[in-house]
């Protein structure tokens, strides 16, 4: 399996496409989904390129799983969720979609269910909205 260097997620990290943007450091992007499978669903988006977890080099993966966490946490108290789930999708079979490693983390709220894995599109004011307060609690 080949890396493809015009994925989507690869445009947004070259400034080609435009995103919600949380958090952006030398070693990674965090933005909003803009397919969410509930209110506050955020990707961290390593910039090292690789496919997924399969090719990606160890020291990338050390070095982004410290965000992974802060962006868990803060998503606990952005939204104000009630747990959170972390998801990481390996090749099409597993429910990858694009082709670029990146981290899930989907607020969880208690008695409401999660929405379809690349589903509706949020709105983009709620969006903004959301990439704010999870950047303020970063
Ligand atoms: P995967 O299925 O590869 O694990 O996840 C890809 C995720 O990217 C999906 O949750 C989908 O909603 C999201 N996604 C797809 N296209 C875009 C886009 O253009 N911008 C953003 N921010 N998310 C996207």
């Amino acid at each position: 399996m080949t890396y493809d260097q015009n994925n989507i997620f690869a445009k947004i990290l070259k400034g080609e496409m435009s995103c919600h943007k949380v958090y952006e450091d030398e070693t990674a992007l965090v933005m909003m989904d803009i397919f969410p499978q509930s209110r506050g669903h955020t990707l961290i988006i390593p910039k090292a390129s690789s496919r997924n977890l399969l090719d990606a080099d160890p020291a990338t993966l050390s070095a982004v799983m410290p965000l992974v966490q802060r962006v868990a946490r803060a998503a606990m108290v952005a939204t104000e969720a009630d747990g959170v789930r972390v998801m990481q999708f390996n090749e099409a079979p597993a429910g990858q979609t694009v082709f670029h490693l990146h981290f899930h983390v989907i607020p969880i709220f208690e008695g409401v269910p999660l929405g379809t894995h690349g589903g509706g599109r949020a709105d983009d004011a709620e969006l903004a909205a959301l990439a704010k307060a999870m950047a303020a609690r970063l």
